[in-house]
């Protein structure tokens, strides 16, 4: 674990750019804080901080990468979906990564306000009431002689339904993840990773994942109140 002052050596080689996507992924709080006392030496705080971010980050998610990527999630592409300048691995992608440029015009409070609304409301799947509401991760693997796929996918749904899709990846991955030389070594990571999340408690505040999710949805519904 580095202290905040070994993250401040090692940012300072960043240029500004690089140090703002460096900090669009959940970072521990010393390197959270690493980044504003350097963004703060290079003139941004407070709003210049905000506005900085956001251009850097609308300019990434307009951008395209020079390798065979989805720009949106990074995953190889196969065929590409493109879109103006862009290459996306599928619409779902495309989409997203247009909500996320208007998701950056609200404010941190709306986003997590929203996030709060959702994790309490009714089980998009199930529509039950009465169950956390969160954004939770699946991987399976299935392996054929030489080949072996895994699936990593998220989900927003109540605590049952997730254990439900959980479940059935686990016996998917159980029985079918074995069979070829890299799933003989990898399956087992899969496995244990999904009895893991079986077990894992939710954390008492919206996560991560759900934060972003709830991000995209606020831009959804403002594009769907837009008249066209
Ligand atoms: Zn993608
Ligand atoms: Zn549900």
């Amino acid at each position: 674990m580095y202290t905040k002052d070994e993250f401040k050596q090692r940012f300072r080689a960043m240029d500004t750019e690089e140090l703002i996507l460096n900090a669009s992924r959940p970072l521990t709080d010393e390197a959270m804080e690493a980044t504003k006392e350097i963004l703060a030496e290079r003139g941004y705080t407070g709003d210049a901080a905000r506005e900085k971010t956001k251009e850097v980050i609308r300019a990434h998610l307009q951008g395209s990468g020079v390798t065979r990527n989805c720009d949106y999630c990074g995953a190889t592409l196969h065929g590409a979906v493109p879109a103006q300048g862009q290459k996306f691995c599928s619409h779902r992608c495309r989409t997203q990564s247009a909500l996320a440029v208007i998701a950056l015009d609200f404010a941190p409070e709306t986003i997590a306000e929203h996030a709060r609304q959702l994790r309490n409301g009714r089980c998009p799947r199930c529509q039950r009431q009465g169950e956390v509401v969160e954004v939770r991760s699946i991987r399976r693997m299935v392996s054929v002689v030489i080949l072996s796929v895994e699936d990593r996918y998220d989900l927003c749904c109540c605590r049952g339904c997730y254990e439900k899709e959980l479940r059935s990846a686990l016996i998917v991955s159980g029985l079918l993840g074995w069979w070829s030389f890299k799933g003989l070594f990898a399956n087992i990571g899969v496995v244990m990773d999904g009895l893991e999340s079986l077990r894992r408690r939710d954390a008492p505040d919206p996560s991560p994942a759900l934060i972003a999710h709830a991000s995209l949805d606020l831009a959804q519904k403002s594009l769907a109140q837009t008249p066209a």
